[in-house]
């Protein structure tokens, strides 16, 4: 069954642009897909709906079973903590705090005891491969294994969705493979997995390639 459906979305802006059009799509659970497209095209519009960090001007977007219409803004941030990871270009990750502490802090929605949530950071972070850099400050880690724990903050959770935005724009090639083939794993090991990116040779190792131009998809 499809995690995400877009049925003839269009987002228009105050000012009159119109970033995405009459857009159609329906994503699976267990996929693995790119939307790629140049500057401009409608990539983080689309993000933005998908992540229900937005709402449509018109058409439906429904995420994980639920139309985001029908929910009022504080079903919708449940639905968010709950469902949706996020990860995106520059490392949001704040200074001082080391990696287990920023881990389990993105899970204080949950509700649970402290000690429960740092038990599922250093889960988490074991995952991305950084079983061994728990302890560590931003300023101790390199920008691939900042967006490591990036990851790990997005997926600590068991989202059904995770959304990475350009999860390579500020890394070199090692380590933006290295990121690449995090995501890889994860999403065989069930997570449903979008990335967005206007870098053809990452969309291309990916199964499935949504290509944007001028809001829509082409
Ligand atoms: P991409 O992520 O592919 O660069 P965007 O979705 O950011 O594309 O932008 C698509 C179009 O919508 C662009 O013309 C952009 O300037 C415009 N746009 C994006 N966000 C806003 C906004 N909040 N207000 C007005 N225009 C916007
Ligand atoms: P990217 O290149 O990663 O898509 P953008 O520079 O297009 O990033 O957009 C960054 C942020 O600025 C997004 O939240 C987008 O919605 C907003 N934005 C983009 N274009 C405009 C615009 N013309 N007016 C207002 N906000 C915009």
């Amino acid at each position: 069954t499809a995690v995400i459906e877009l049925h003839r979305v269009t987002r228009s802006y105050p000012g009159g642009v119109t970033a995405l059009r009459d857009v159609d799509l329906s994503v699976e659970h267990g996929e693995l897909i790119a939307i790629v497209g140049p500057s401009g095209s409608g990539k983080s519009t689309m993000l933005n709906l998908i992540g229900t960090l937005d709402r449509p001007t018109s058409g439906r977007v429904r995420i994980d079973g639920h139309d985001v219409a029908t929910l009022t803004d504080r079903r919708l941030s449940a639905l968010r903590a709950r469902r949706i990871g996020f990860v995106f270009q520059s490392f949001h990750l704040a200074t001082g705090r080391d990696a287990r502490t920023d881990v389990a802090d993105g899970l204080l929605y949950t509700g649970l005891p402290r000690r429960e949530r740092e038990r599922r950071a250093d889960r988490a972070l074991t995952r991305v491969g950084l079983g061994d850099r728990l302890g560590h400050r931003p300023h101790q880690l390199s920008g691939g294994e900042r967006q490591r724990v990036a990851v790990a903050r997005a997926v600590a959770g068991d989202p059904a969705v995770l959304l990475a935005d350009e999860p390579t724009g500020n890394l070199d090639s090692v380590a933006g493979t290295g990121v690449m083939d995090l995501l890889r794993e994860l999403n065989m090991a069930g997570t449903t997995v979008l990335v967005i990116t206007h870098d053809h040779e990452i969309a291309g190792s990916l199964p499935r390639q949504v290509p944007m131009l001028d809001g829509r998809v082409i």
